[in-house]
């Protein structure tokens, strides 16, 4: 348009100059064109100059149209929701598309709508509490904060206002750039949520807790237990000082053998391990503890932190080492009884022997001479020095069960019940005994005490039988394997050895009572005995590491067993 009113005013405004010096005008003459047109050059002029410059204000309107655009289409492709806001009266001038996404409302809407209506509505979130960043940012410094928005529906989210004055189209303007960021405050409430958790399990564990920095050995986070158990009464004497100098009081780390680091241990082997460890209260007190290590890894697989958990075992420890020094005791009381015991049973069979002698003699010479009182009073003498010699005898074997001791050795139990059952032969072949047995394993054990134990437990089946033939049974197998039938909770690792018989039987009741020393449940004249047979068997399994026991019912055989650990 406007070159079209160029060309013309070009072309008419050589009617006016006499000799025309620009192409088109020199080819018209004024005085032709006047009579031609019937117009003065003046008014074409004017014409000209008119169409000129309207052209060149639609030239410009197209301009304004395409920045126009361009503007407003970047505006909605912000990923943000965008306000224009007016700055003095706070008037929502214009939003984005973004905007009508995030609240829900039409740009319309929003235009009408007063900013309070989307935000929660109670102070801080209304204008009365952003007063303080619109301020600032009308006097030209930007303002970026946290708001609680609220869309049509009436939800409400977090968002993150950026706020700032600027100038738009010449004038001022205060924009509003908001970013939702509901998932990133969610997730930071859910991480703060579970860090309290964390606090709240580990300061209510009963037991010590630290977290600490392998390559500095510094303490990070202790839990209310450590502060306790220790002594400190506040976090802030512990946390950034080194695990050494806290629970050691010592400058440098744990060296092995004699103090097996934890956490060098974590970080060596990149796993969970447990140690014993000694420690010192604040006040320098010894605390026994068991120090429980799980190291945490860093993305690259790096042990970076330990997670200690102290279990404070000291009265355990200090009951483990009563009841050590209660067993060296007991066991030296019990050698002294035993070596007691042997003196004394060796020593009274002496003069027993010589008591016994002369009273034999006396009965053999003086017999029928003296009156019949005598001849009575003379066999008590007799009995009396044999039944004591029996008890001693007794009681010496008893002794030597911990006295003469051999070392363990691997043994073939079927040759051992074989030398058992040649020294029984005679009584076995008298009672008609039927004795079986099961393949016997090879076990660690003294072969003179378990030939004595076989032939204890065996003779007294053969001595408590009933009317019917003695039958006797011996079998044993691993307790592990359940190879022979369990009848208690036996666990563990071991054999269990089982001599059963069809004699008169055990009330239960004596089930325990039958294997102290010189307890017995009959008469000597019924069964001769002296009560030792099964106090013997119980000292050389228990010097084995195992443990016997019956069961029985009256009138309805035994079954004897015992374990030998191995
Ligand atoms: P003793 O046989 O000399 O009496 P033991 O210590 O061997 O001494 O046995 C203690 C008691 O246990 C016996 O008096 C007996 O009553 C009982 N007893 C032991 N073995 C059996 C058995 N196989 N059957 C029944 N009773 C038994």
């Amino acid at each position: 348009m406007s070159a079209l009113g160029f060309l013309l005013y070009a072309f008419f405004s050589g009617f006016i100059v006499p000799v025309a010096s620009f192409f088109p005008a020199t080819f018209l003459n004024s005085k032709v064109f006047a009579v031609a047109v019937g117009l003065q050059v003046q008014v074409v002029r004017m014409l000209c100059a008119l169409l000129i410059t309207f052209g060149m204000i639609k030239v410009l309107e197209i301009f304004v149209w395409e920045s126009a655009t361009n503007y407003r289409s970047i505006f909605d492709s912000a990923n943000d929701a965008i306000f224009i806001h007016d700055v003095s009266t706070g008037a929502i001038l214009d939003v984005n598309r973004k905007m009508t996404e995030m609240y829900g409302y039409t740009p319309e809407e929003v235009r009408s709508m007063n900013v309070a209506a989307l935000s929660q509505g109670a102070y801080p979130y209304n204008q009365e509490g952003a007063m303080e960043w619109i301020t600032k940012a009308v006097n030209g410094e930007p303002q970026l904060f946290e708001w609680f928005a609220k869309d049509y529906s009436g939800r409400l989210f977090w968002v993150e206002v950026n706020l700032k004055k600027a100038v738009l189209g010449g004038k001022d303007r205060l924009l509003a750039i908001v970013r939702d960021i509901s998932e990133r405050k969610t997730a930071g409430i859910a991480l703060r949520h579970s860090f309290d958790l964390l606090t709240v399990v580990i300061d209510s564990m009963n037991d010590a807790v630290s977290l600490i920095d392998v390559y500095t050995f510094r303490i990070v986070l202790v839990n209310r237990t450590f502060l306790k158990e220790y002594g400190y009464n506040h976090e802030s004497e512990v946390v950034g000082k080194t695990c050494h100098e806290v629970t050691h009081h010592r400058s440098e780390v744990c060296v092995p053998p004699d103090d097996i680091c934890p956490l060098v241990e974590a970080v060596r082997t990149g796993t969970h391990s447990v140690e014993e460890h000694v420690h010192y209260g604040k006040d320098g007190e010894r605390i026994y503890v068991e120090v429980s290590t799980s190291p945490i890894k860093d993305e690259e697989g790096n042990v970076v932190q330990v997670v200690h958990v102290q279990r404070n075992i000291t009265e355990r420890k200090i009951v483990e080492e009563k009841l050590k020094h209660y067993a060296v005791e007991l066991e030296r009381s019990n050698r002294e009884l035993e070596q007691f015991a042997h003196i004394v049973s060796h020593d009274l069979q002496e003069p027993l022997r010589g008591v016994s002698g002369f009273a034999q003699l006396l009965s053999r010479k003086y017999k029928g001479k003296l009156d019949q009182k005598a001849d009575e009073y003379i066999s008590f003498i007799v009995n009396g020095a044999t039944r004591m010699s029996d008890l001693i005898r007794a009681l010496l074997t008893y002794s030597r069960v911990g006295s003469r001791q051999r070392p363990l050795e691997p043994v073939d139990c079927n040759s051992v019940l074989k030398k058992a059952l040649e020294n029984l032969k005679v009584s076995i072949e008298e009672s008609g005994a039927l004795v079986e047995s099961g393949t016997l394993p090879t076990v660690l054990i003294d072969e003179v005490q378990m030939i004595q134990l076989f032939q204890n437990l065996i003779g007294n089946s053969i001595k408590y039988r009933s009317g019917e033939q003695p039958h006797i049974s011996i079998t044993a197998g691993r307790i592990d394997k359940a190879s022979v039938p369990v009848p208690q909770a036996v666990t563990g690792r071991g054999v269990l050895f089982v001599i059963k018989d069809n004699g008169i039987g055990i009330d239960p009741e004596y089930s325990e009572r039958i294997f102290q020393i010189f307890q017995r449940l009959h008469r000597r004249d019924e069964y001769p005995g002296t009560g030792i047979g099964l106090a013997v068997c119980k000292k050389i399994v228990e010097r084995h590491g195992g443990r016997i026991w019956v069961e029985s019912e009256k009138g309805k055989g035994a079954t004897f067993y015992f374990t030998i650990p191995g």
